[in-house]
Formats: C-alpha cells, sequence, structure tokens
C-alpha cells in the first residue's frame, strides 16, 4: 500500500485531503515526496506563523525539550508562568487557562461565563449568544455555540443554552432577552465561514449591549489573533474591551496551545477544581509560544499590513475575482471560478491555497518573503482568471 492507500485504510475518515505528501520545508516553502515545491499560502490554517522549521522557533523547542518536555500541572514550569505574564502584558487581560486547541479554549470561555453570570444572576442567565455562520470548534458544546445548522444535524442533542443571530443585525441583538444572557461571544472576522470581518458600527452595538447590560464579551480570536489580523488581536482593530480572548491556532508557531485570556471581571472566576487540564501549558509548547509572540511586535505587524495591502490591491479588479475580504493576512476571494478548482489548480501549480466556504482563502506566513509572496499572488490571480 502506498501512503494515500494506508491512510484510507487506517485514518477515520473525517478529512478529504488533498493528494500530496509532505515531508519537509523550510520557512514559506514546503516540499513534497517528490521533491515539488510549494508555495505556503495556508500555514497549516494559521498555525506556522513564521513559517515551517524555522530556526529561532526551532532554537525555543528545542531548547525546552532538551530541558523537560511535560510536568503536568501539579508543579511550576517557567515557560507557561512567562508566556501568560506576555500574553497579559500585551492585553491587559488579568489571567490565562492553557489548554490544547481552539475549541477547547471556547470551551473554557463557556464554562468561565456559566459560572460568572450563575454566580451573579441565578442558575436561569446561562446563554450564549453567537453569530449565524461562526465556527467555534468540534466539541458537542462549541458546536452548539457555532451558528451553522449543518454541523449540528447528525450529533443532537448538543448542549442547551445557545442561540445565534446574524451578524451585523443591531436590532436582533437588543431583542434579546438580556436578563438571561451570560455572553455573546464572536469572531471579529468569520474564518471558516468565508473571511467575513463584522462591521465596526456591529462590532460597536455589541460592545454596548455588553457593557450596558453586564453581559460578557467572549471574543474568539482562534483564527484571527496573534498577529494575523495586522495588529495582536484582531479585536483590536476595532477598539473592543472583551472579558474573555480565546486563541489557539497561530499562538505557538506549530505546536498545540490554547488560550483563554481572563479580563478584570472574570480574572477570579475559576476556582481551584473548576476546570483542567493535563496537557495545558506544556512548557514545549509554551515556549514556543513566548518566541512567536516575543518577535509579533510593531515592527512585524508593520510588515503585515502591508503584505495584506498588497495583496489586496493585487486581488482587487483581478479578472474572475469579485470581491476580496478580511484583515491582515488572513484574506478571502470570492472567484468566479469555484474555489474547490482553483485550489486543486494550484496545487499543480506549486502554490498551497486553503477554501472556506465558497472563497479561497489566503494565510501565508506573518513573515513570508515579498518575493514568495509576489510569485504566489500572480499565479493565484491566474488561476482565478482562467475560463
Ligand atoms: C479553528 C477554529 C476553532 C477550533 O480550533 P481547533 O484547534 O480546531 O479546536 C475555533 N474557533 C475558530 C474561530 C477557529 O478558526
Amino acid at each position: 500500500m502506498n501512503i494515500f492507500e494506508k491512510d484510507k485504510e487506517y485514518i477515520a475518515g473525517t478529512y478529504n485531503r488533498f493528494p500530496v505528501h509532505i515531508v519537509s520545508g523550510q520557512g514559506s516553502v514546503l516540499k513534497d515526496i517528490n521533491g515539488k515545491e510549494y508555495i505556503d499560502m495556508g500555514c497549516g490554517i494559521g498555525v506556522t506563523s513564521f513559517g515551517i522549521a524555522d530556526e529561532e522557533w526551532q532554537s525555543a523547542v528545542i531548547g525546552q525539550i532538551g530541558k523537560v518536555q511535560h510536568t503536568s500541572n501539579l508543579y511550576y514550569t517557567e515557560p507557561c508562568v512567562m508566556l501568560a505574564e506576555q500574553l497579559c502584558l500585551r492585553t491587559g487581560m488579568k489571567k490565562v487557562f492553557f489548554s490544547n486547541s481552539g475549541a477547547e479554549a471556547n470551551e473554557c470561555a463557556i464554562k468561565v461565563a456559566r459560572k460568572y453570570a450563575y454566580e451573579k444572576r441565578g442558575d436561569n442567565c446561562y446563554t450564549v449568544v453567537t453569530l449565524k455562520n461562526s465556527f467555534h470548534g468540534r466539541t458537542l458544546t462549541t458546536l452548539a455555540a457555532t451558528g451553522q445548522e449543518h454541523y449540528h444535524e447528525l450529533f443532537r442533542p448538543l448542549t442547551p443554552g445557545f442561540v445565534s443571530i446574524e451578524s451585523g443585525d443591531i436590532n436582533a441583538l437588543e431583542n434579546l432577552a438580556s436578563e438571561q444572557i451570560a455572553a455573546v461571544m464572536i469572531e471579529c472576522v468569520q474564518g471558516e465561514g468565508g473571511v467575513l470581518p463584522v462591521s465596526h458600527s456591529f462590532a460597536d452595538a455589541v460592545g454596548t449591549f455588553c457593557r450596558d447590560n453586564d453581559i460578557l464579551l467572549i471574543v474568539d480570536e482562534v483564527q484571527t489573533g496573534n498577529g494575523r489580523s495586522g495588529m495582536l488581536y484582531s479585536y483590536m482593530n476595532y477598539g473592543l474591551h472583551p472579558d474573555i480572548v480565546s486563541t489557539a491556532k497561530g499562538l505557538a508557531g506549530g505546536l498545540p496551545l490554547g488560550a483563554t485570556l481572563l479580563g478584570d471581571k472574570v480574572q477570579d472566576v475559576l476556582g481551584f477544581g473548576d476546570h483542567g487540564s493535563t496537557f495545558g501549558g506544556n512548557p514545549v509548547c509554551c515556549a514556543a509560544a513566548i518566541s512567536v509572540l516575543s518577535r509579533i511586535d510593531d515592527g512585524l505587524l508593520e510588515g503585515v499590513r502591508k503584505k495584506s495591502a498588497y495583496m489586496k490591491s493585487q486581488f482587487l479588479d483581478a479578472d474572475g475575482i469579485n470581491e476580496v475580504t478580511g484583515l491582515g493576512l488572513l484574506i478571502g476571494l470570492k472567484t468566479i471560478r469555484p474555489a474547490g478548482e482553483i485550489v486543486k489548480d494550484l496545487i499543480k501549480d506549486g502554490v498551497l491555497c486553503l477554501t472556506a466556504k465558497d472563497r479561497v482563502r489566503l494565510m501565508p506566513a506573518l513573515n513570508i518573503p515579498d518575493a514568495l509572496l509576489k510569485t504566489a499572488v500572480e499565479k493565484i490571480k491566474a488561476a482565478c482568471r482562467q475560463a
């Protein structure tokens, strides 16, 4: 059996992989088993923030692996505390809970919101309002939070206590029975949903609604966080003040790490025994994240915004592209040709891209060299143009 056949034989059938067998890479270039090279415009779905096998990232990881790779949360280790300090200093949040994935970071956010509301307003106040077309994860609770019916169908009953409203529908927001609502949870840019940013007026309305009604604002920064949007976190583009921020994907640059950041109001909600994770705060993952975070400074973010502006200017008015959306280096293209076909053609042409719903989604490394970005952009434009 070759690897494709063996995968089919032994791996649960949840993924529709492209027939590309990747063996190595360097920076924004991936190499397959035949030696063919690809420019990486997907970063493992926004995970490898500084590219593949980046040297600074490697030395942080290898350095920690050589000391201690895991301890559990029964003991103290430096990387997890240092990372939490950095996250708080850079966001104004007060405390951090570490987990291993985006879904878990959201699960923690929801637990915190429920406990806060329960203690403050009693046992009828637990509903979390999310947006239609959102994506918050694959556990039964984060699926319930995900405002897309088709993900729900086969897995009922889901965790109760979630309602979703249309992004942008300020009336729907204001008509909610606020006394029963614990939190509103949004993505500032719906990544999986098609790279759709919320409008500034809606984000303002959500912020005001939450503040006026003592409802917690949770921002899901799993995909948009850690420099991806051109700011450290995407809510900073909107002037929002979330009570809880969840993040994961790009945080540790390629190792599994989720973080739930807790603001002023909720910093002391979780007490001993309320929540936990065996792997959460793993020293290797946290050492990787410290290295990633330390590089996301003003200069790097300026570079992200410049690369973003370059990409948008290239795609705007390009043949076969109807709309360009997104923030920073999370860019969506509404194309005339089906996005899936474009992505397949681009694989042949040596560029790896993502889709999101009916759009092409681009998430290159935050430090992708301009020359590689230019080559990729030219090829993407050509693939969108083809009849
Ligand atoms: C990917 C994603 C998740 C889920 O993260 P996992 O690490 O796959 O559990 C949650 N929210 C958003 C916005 C995401 O993009």
